[in-house]
């Protein structure tokens, strides 16, 4: 699909996280509409540029591809996520997440808690056995319609809709989280903002989202290079899994400092290295070691 040439490439002014002129960010490189591979040199496609923020370490891309029709992008015949085991909820599934919730609510009565980006619903099962009162939105109507009809949501705590779309009650919930969803949105700040309103003073939101320090990208932006390209593996926004930007913990914080909450707790998760395995020990402590993993989990609490 991301091959048809169907995109337009809107210019960006100002770091969306940070506000600082584009002007003033380093490039990183180029990025393809395919995965560039072992032969950057024999790929072809379109390319944009890849940019970090120098003030909060947001990566993204100016110009930015937008598609024409965005099912370009997320119309994914659902079908082939059917699997049975889709369905299952794994033991402890988003356990860990509705521990720390409540830990850093504290005693709050009546917890309420929203999904955003909810999928088939298993977060929501997990924060509704958690105690809390659970509601939640998803865009894709096929994840929407299994959310009830397969994992049992009930319909009038599940809306069908898009962050830009969608209405809740100002400061109605004390738990907000986000799916797999910030780095595909085109205009995560105002994601974040929008939530925000939805939460009661003292609220948490929890986020996570791909690292712009990652370790791994550091090393394939390296092999690029030495192959005498100036391609990079960060962002993907014409192919998948279409992320429009990664983010630093720097990017929340002053983020933060503009829009009136605070960083509660955060943490980095390693993940894969998508390497042969014999690097993983070395690696992975590496990576644990410098704050150089994968994925940037924040927890946001409203002031
Ligand atoms: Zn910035």
């Amino acid at each position: 699909m991301s091959d048809q040439l169907r995109y337009t490439f809107r210019r960006i002014t100002h770091c969306n996280m940070c506000g600082t002129p584009v002007e003033e960010n380093r490039v990183l490189g180029r990025r393809l509409n395919r995965p560039h591979g072992r032969h950057p040199r024999r790929v072809i496609g379109i390319a944009t540029t890849v940019v970090r923020c120098r003030s909060c370490g947001l990566v993204y891309t100016d110009p930015q591809p937008v598609p024409f029709d965005i099912q370009d992008h997320y119309g994914v015949p659902p079908e082939s996520y059917w699997k049975e085991d889709y369905f299952q909820m794994p033991e402890g599934y988003f356990g860990g997440e509705v521990r720390r919730a409540r830990a850093l609510l504290g005693d709050r009565p009546g917890l309420r808690a929203l999904d955003v980006g909810a999928g088939i619903g298993k977060a929501m099962i997990a924060l509704e056995l958690g105690g809390f009162e659970t509601h939640g939105f998803e865009p894709s109507k096929p994840f929407h319609e299994r959310a009830i009809t397969r994992m049992g949501i009930r319909p009038e705590r599940l809306k069908q809709a898009m962050i830009e779309e969608v209405e809740y009650e100002p400061a109605s919930f004390d738990f907000v989280t986000f799916g797999v969803v910030l780095e595909h949105v085109y205009d995560p700040s105002a994601a974040i903002v929008k939530a925000m309103g939805w939460l009661r003073k003292g609220g948490v939101m929890h986020i996570e989202v791909p690292s712009s320090r990652w370790l791994i990208n550091r090393f394939a932006n390296l092999y690029y290079r030495l192959r005498g390209t100036d391609l990079v593996a960060n962002t993907s926004p014409m192919h998948e899994p279409y992320h429009l930007y990664e983010f630093d913990l720097e990017s929340f914080r002053r983020h933060a400092a503009r829009h009136g909450y605070s960083i509660a707790f955060h943490e980095q998760y390693v993940c894969k290295t998508f390497l042969p395995s014999v690097f993983d020990a070395i690696l992975k402590p590496v990576m644990r070691l410098t704050g150089t993993g994968m994925q940037l989990c924040v927890w946001l609490r409203k002031e």
